[in-house]
């Protein structure tokens, strides 16, 4: 499913040409409500026609132009009530079917490899590798589930609403958070650790992954029996 290093480099520089290449239309703005700058186009810095560099790279990053990922604090309430929900509700069908999809995914996801290997696949390639290395982590179902639900438990509170693309970031990042480094010994570097970086389409394909296999559980209903928890103080 990899490029071929040649294949690779050609791509890359093609990028960087028509990136850098001189625009032919008038200049145009970012279209985030407020930023003057540049489209990347426009200021030979990327292919964007709509964004400037530092809006297009949150988008990566983050799944939206206006805000950084969650951060932990922002998590731990929903993610503690989610938790009482589960020990609460597990024996309800729904949940033991999404915990059977998720760990069947996990189960089909074939073969795992190390974060040195990961970096030439493709997004599509790359998601099933973050699955099996997720698996072979000894991270199951309810890890995933339990992911599922605090992200749309806290994205349903506090917004943003209707998103479905910083949903799916911020799912696939937090489930990215749990596969561990790729650690190896060099004789001439020491020990280095790698991670592959969260961001980008993988991401997105992760995510769509996760919240479509968790999606009998994760429903409206559900996630206002969490956010109900939330507001009652949380887990006992
Ligand atoms: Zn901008």
């Amino acid at each position: 499913m990899s490029l071929s290093p040649a294949k690779r480099e050609r791509r890359r520089r093609d990028i960087g040409a028509r990136a850098t290449a001189p625009s032919l239309e008038a200049p145009r703005r970012c279209t985030v409500l407020g930023c003057t700058n540049l489209t990347q186009r426009s200021a030979g810095t990327g292919l964007s026609t709509r964004h400037c560099k530092r809006h297009k790279e949150m988008l990566r990053r983050h799944g939206v132009t206006w805000r950084k990922s969650f951060t932990e604090t922002e998590l731990a309430p929903y993610r503690k009530s989610v938790r009482t929900w589960v020990r609460l509700n597990r024996g309800r069908p729904e949940f033991q079917e999404a915990i059977t999809d998720l760990d069947s995914m996990l189960a089909a996801s074939g073969k795992p490899k190390d974060a040195f290997a990961v970096q030439s696949a493709r997004p599509k390639e790359k998601a099933r590798i973050a699955l099996a290395r997720l698996r072979e982590a000894g991270k199951g179902g309810e890890h995933l589930l339990t992911i599922v639900l605090t992200i749309k438990a806290i994205t349903t509170d506090k917004g943003p609403r209707g998103n479905p693309e910083f949903q799916q970031v911020q799912i696939a990042k937090r489930a990215h958070r749990l596969i561990p480094r790729t650690r190896i010994k060099s004789d001439i570097w020491g020990d280095i650790a790698k991670r592959t970086r969260p961001e980008g389409l993988v991401m997105r394909i992760l995510g769509e992954k996760l919240i479509e296999a968790a999606g009998g559980t994760a429903t409206g209903e559900v996630i206002r029996e969490v956010i109900a928890l939330k507001n009652a103080g949380g887990a006992q």
